[in-house]
């Protein structure tokens, strides 16, 4: 380890090079296509003191790239949240190795119900400040005291006994599928959704709150916050959207999700019931498929149905179509000095834009 760091302190990147990948999205993709096994699709995460990030991350780095893992995952001094997959092969070896951590000892492991396990091309182990950011301070309220986990069938009964069900996802994120009678937040970002949802339940302090998210992480902050500012039954769905569907499905429970669970990865969806509840963006057409704008210097986010993408060639406007048209130096021009960052759309839903569709 000693040796390790004097490296380091010369060049940032030698000695890492095994710590780091080093394959072209052609040559993962390929790899990927040719596997004969079955890969596990897993997501947890923990609230818990990290004294060394770093070191913790590249053991695990070893670890999981020993057990050809792939993923995104994020570790900070608060805690770990991991989105990967697994080969089946490896997974009890997995589960043995990761509950043998102190750090995330008997942590539950939340498995995805539809999926290929083909949604991540690399395993991505980073460090940062906060798993999850929430832009406030340190000591602004405490992160651990957390609000009353509910499995499905508890949080069936509480929504039919009229409780408050707060969407804690992003637009993007809700528009595509959500709970019945849900309150759903306008906000782009977590750190912008913690002071609106405290606006929006404003005067319902005594009333039943209800949080949930994809995997559960972003309700165990938000129940924290919302108890520090007086809000006395507050709940949250545990382990999220992703095992609320699987405990519907081996409990044989009602689902009261609609529509299409957003994910961080490759897929963009998970359907959970059969409705497609939101539209496309450019014609209103029902539709639940996200896509990036084909124009990289544009990059948005947005709902596009299968003509569209044709008719628009996959961009989000005519003026980036123009711009696609344009040749790879051109466009390089049009870019330059811009920043390209992660952009979502701006229109909330079809109906809002359109209320004349509204039927
Ligand atoms: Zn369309
Ligand atoms: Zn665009």
């Amino acid at each position: 380890m000693l040796f390790l760091q004097k490296i380091y302190a010369m060049d940032p990147n030698a000695g890492k090079k095994d710590l780091i990948n080093r394959y072209s999205r052609e040559e993962l993709e390929a790899r990927l296509m040719a596997e004969d096994f079955k890969r596990v699709t897993v997501s947890f995460y923990r609230y818990v003191i990290l004294d060394d990030p770093q070191a913790f991350r590249d053991q695990l780095y070893k670890e999981w790239t020993e057990l050809n893992c792939l993923g995104r995952i994020y570790v900070a001094r608060e805690g770990i949240n991991a989105q990967m997959n697994v080969p089946e092969h490896n997974w009890e070896t997995f589960v043995k190795q990761v509950h043998a951590k102190a750090e995330l000892k008997d942590i539950p492991f939340k498995i995805a119900v539809e999926d290929d396990g083909k949604s991540f091309l690399k395993l991505v182990i980073k460090v940062r400040e906060r798993v999850l950011a929430d832009g406030l301070p340190d000591d602004a309220y405490d992160v651990t005291d957390v609000g009353h986990h509910m499995d499905a069938e508890e949080w069936n009964k509480a929504i039919e006994e009229g409780a408050v069900v707060v969407d804690m996802r992003n637009h993007y994120e809700s528009e595509i599928g959500h709970f019945e009678n849900a309150i759903l937040p306008d906000s782009e970002t977590f750190r912008e959704e913690l002071p609106e949802v405290l606006d929006k339940l404003k005067g319902k302090e005594d009333q039943k709150i209800l949080l949930y998210c994809t995997g559960g992480i972003r309700c165990e902050k938000t129940s924290a916050f919302l108890k520090h500012h007086g809000f006395k039954d507050v709940n949250q769905l545990h382990g999220g959207i992703i095992d609320y569907a699987r405990q519907i499905k081996t409990k044989e429970l009602p689902n009261k999700f609609h529509g299409k669970n957003f994910v961080f990865d490759e897929r963009l969806g998970e359907s959970i019931s059969n409705e497609v509840i939101s539209h496309c963006h450019q014609c209103g057409e029902p539709c639940d498929s996200h896509v990036n704008c084909a124009n990289v210097a544009c990059n948005l986010l947005f709902i596009q149905c299968s003509s569209c993408a044709e008719k628009y060639e996959k961009c989000c406007s005519e003026d980036c179509q123009e711009v696609v048209h344009l040749s790879p130096e051109e466009q390089k021009k049009l870019r330059a000095g811009k920043e390209v960052r992660k952009r979502f759309h701006s229109h909330r839903r079809w109906e809002e834009i359109h209320p004349e569709t509204k039927n």
